[in-house]
Formats: C-alpha cells, structure tokens, sequence
C-alpha cells in the first residue's frame, strides 16, 4: 500500500475494519504480548495487554514461524502481532515474520508506542521497515498536548510528534513512503465536533496521513463516567462522519470497529460493519490458546493443537452467541465484555485466567479441523460443564481440572452444519473429514 495523495477534490473513503469476507478466518497471532522496557518501552494504564495471564508472554519466534505456517496451510489467514513492531531492538522485524506481511486490512503495518523511535538507532528500526516491505506506521496519540488524558503512564503527544518527525525525516531521505496512522480513543469527554476537529487539525499539522479513532473501553472499571452509551456512540458516529465530510485536508478518516452498531448506518460501510465477527471468523492467538478477539484477549475459543489444527470450543461459541444477542452489547466485545456485568457473566465459563493456564497445545485428536468441539474451561459441577462424549482413548486422566484440553464435546460437530460453515466459511457439502 502506498501512501495515500489526494487532491482538493477527492476526498479519500473513510477506512473501516474489513472483516466482511465470509470465507476467511483471520488470526491475530501474537508472538509477544509484554509491553514496558524490552518492547514498547510504556506502560499505558488502559492497555489491553496488561493482563495478568499474558503479561509475560512472548513465543521464540522461530516456534512462532512454525506454528503460523502450519496455520496458513490449513487455510486460515494469519497476522502475526508484536505488542510494539521495533520490541526487542528489532528482533521480530529482522526474523523475517513481517516481510511481506500485506494480509491485514492496513496493509503491511508496523505499530509502536513511539518510544523506541526515540532511541539513536531509529534509522536502523526504520530501514528494517523498508526490508519487510512496510509502508504503514501507527501510534496512538493520546491527545494533543501532553498530560491531556489523566491516564497513567501514557505515551506523552509530544514523544509521538518526534517519532512522527523522524520517520517523516527517513521518508524525506530515503524516498521510502511511510504512511503514518494517529490513533485518537474517544469518551464522552471527548468526542464532540469540536474535539474531533481539533485532532483532524492536529494530524494535519504534523502532515499525517490518517487519523483513526477508537472507543473507550473501560477495562480496569475505573472510569465508568467516560464510557460511551449506546445514544453517544450514535452521536459519535454522525459527528465524525459530519466533521470529515466538512474538511477539505488530506488527513484520511479510519474508524475502528469497536464503536459498533449502534447508528452505523450513516457511515455507508458495507453490509456488516459495525457487527465484528470476533469469535465467529476473527481471534486472538496467544500460544497456545485462541481467544474470541484480538484486542480483549480474555474469552478462549479453542486451543492449537501441535499439527496447526484448533480444538474448537463450542459450547464458548455458544455462549458467546448468546452474549451477541445481550441488549448490552453493541457489536464489540472489546467494549462490551467490560462494561457489562451481565455479559461478564455469561461467558465467565469461558473466561482464562491464570490458575487455569497449562501452556501445552490440546492433543492432535482433537481437532480436525473445524470439525469438532472440545470442551469449555468450567469448574465441574458448572452448568456448562458437558459430559464427555469423546472415546476413552481421547478423554484426559482428570477431568476434575478445568482446562481446555479436557475435551469434552456437548454434541456431535454434525449436528451443527451452520457452525461449519461459519468457521471455515464454506459449504458443508465441501466440508470433509480428514
Ligand atoms: S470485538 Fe474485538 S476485534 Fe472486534 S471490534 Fe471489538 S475489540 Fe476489535
């Protein structure tokens, strides 16, 4: 993807997350999720990655290759994530695992706090951009003048403005195109027309090429004042829409995907926008589990198998279908899962926590793939605590353990077509058993 030129007169289309192609199932598939000193040098109080159960996480990238090969032959679309591209000085950019790495929607991206741009190799992380054919950067700009968010830890703006300045300095001497993407996380507090307008002013300053805009998600339930109901996230909607369509820069508007349905429509984004397919065609993989979305990373779906297949949870889907129906719910479980305790709830079955980590991939026999359902993560005694119907020869030793790899499949994956289809985005009569 190259960067963007648009004249006075073209106004380039709003960006949205494009998940709308029913036969892929994209994998988030993080090799490192640790954020602070060895990766993006920050430790923002809201972010999703600060989590017990994944705060020490990181894969040896070469195990990581051999896993997500393995996935692509069995045809699932993988993005291969780092918390923070430049992590380790570079290492995951010089393993080769993002060369080319153009799946994703926003093209070949790299994405960073900033802050490791500001050490005095910054010319060497960016030529290690050039070698993997990214044209994108992203970095969250929390705000436009510093200690704006009374957020702890944040990224201060001006630290991104001279990371912002650098790269825009390597583009000047290298020709090397470096699309560079500012995202904004808008509350109630600040999503008014005129906030919006300052942030487009803004991006347009520091002759940035998109401005991106997320939603609050409340995560720590710390900030219930901030959140956005489902009347502000309409009025959010109309007001970016109505701001963009009045600007004639050439700052290009993304919108992610977590502001959801509520008022999509005047958007004009293709049927099903607005609706995200997490835990249904799109998830997170933190080795060796696969959770629902990307970004919440809390609600398992299944577990790799050591051959590339997944152990598909069903009764987590089924619940997690459920939860989609919850009043409460808008289209995202990023923002739904933490601020609804009634949705909580219901998909607490499927809830990883660190108690019930084991880190060994689930048994081959599990999973052919997409085919069959092992069991939730629940307690016995549970209500959804299904009894195994697996053969003996598949059933683990103690069952007593809540974990993943206790298989246990609440009915056969032949009764359940539509489930087929929506996992592999096929027709069941193409649907085989291997
Ligand atoms: S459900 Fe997850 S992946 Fe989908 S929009 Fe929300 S945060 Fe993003």
């Amino acid at each position: 993807m190259s960067t963007p030129t648009a004249s006075d007169s073209e106004k380039l289309p709003i960006i949205f997350d494009d998940h709308t192609d029913p036969t892929t199932i994209e994998l988030q598939y993080f090799i490192d999720t640790r954020i602070g000193k060895n990766t993006c040098k920050a430790r923002c109080e809201f972010c999703f990655l600060d989590r017990e159960h994944i705060s020490d996480f990181h894969q040896d990238v070469e195990q990581a290759r051999e896993m997500i090969d393995k996935l692509r032959a069995k045809g699932y679309k993988v993005v291969p994530i780092v918390s923070d591209s430049f992590a380790e000085n570079g290492k995951y950019l010089r393993s080769g695992i993002f060369h080319n790495n153009d799946g994703w929607y926003m093209g070949n991206a790299a994405w960073s706090s900033g802050r490791p741009l500001l050490e005095d190799n910054y010319n060497e992380m960016l030529d290690l951009c050039v070698d993997n054919g990214i044209h994108t950067i992203i970095m969250t700009s929390h705000g436009t003048e510093d200690r704006e968010r009374e957020f702890k830890g944040l990224t201060q703006p001006s630290i991104v403005r001279e990371a912002v300045r650098r790269i825009k300095e390597y583009t000047e001497r290298t020709g090397w195109q470096l699309r560079i993407i500012l995202t904004f996380t808008l509350s109630r507090r600040n999503s008014s027309a005129e906030d919006i307008r300052r942030y487009f002013d803004y991006c347009e300053s520091l002759e940035v090429h998109v401005a991106r805009f997320n939603q609050f998600a409340d995560m720590r339930n710390t900030h219930p004042q901030l959140r956005m109901s489902p009347d502000d996230v309409s009025r959010t909607y109309r007001t970016l829409r109505e701001v963009y369509d009045s600007r004639t820069g050439k700052v290009q508007l993304s919108v992610s995907e977590d502001f959801g349905f509520w008022g999509v429509e005047v958007m004009n984004f293709p049927e099903g926008v607005g609706h995200c397919v997490a835990g249904e065609r799109l998830f997170g993989v933190v080795y060796p589990y696969v959770y629902a979305c990307p970004v919440n990373l809390t609600v398992v779906s299944g577990k790799l198998t050591e051959d590339g297949d997944i152990a598909w949870d069903e009764a987590a889907y089924q619940r997690l279908m459920r939860a989609k129906d919850h009043p409460e719910f808008g289209g995202c479980i990023g923002v739904a899962y933490p601020h609804s305790p009634e949705i909580q709830q219901m998909l607490e079955p499927a809830v990883m926590k660190p108690e019930l980590m084991d880190l060994e991939p689930a048994p081959a026999e599990l999973a052919m793939p997409g085919l069959t359902w092992p069991g939730m993560p629940a307690a016995r005694g549970s209500a959804s605590y299904a009894v195994p119907v697996l053969g003996p020869a598949l059933t683990p030793p103690d069952l007593a353990t809540p974990a993943l790899t206790t298989g246990s499949q609440a009915r056969p994956a032949e009764a359940q077509p539509e489930l087929v289809q929506i996992r592999l985005g096929r027709t069941q009569s193409t649907t085989t058993r291997e």
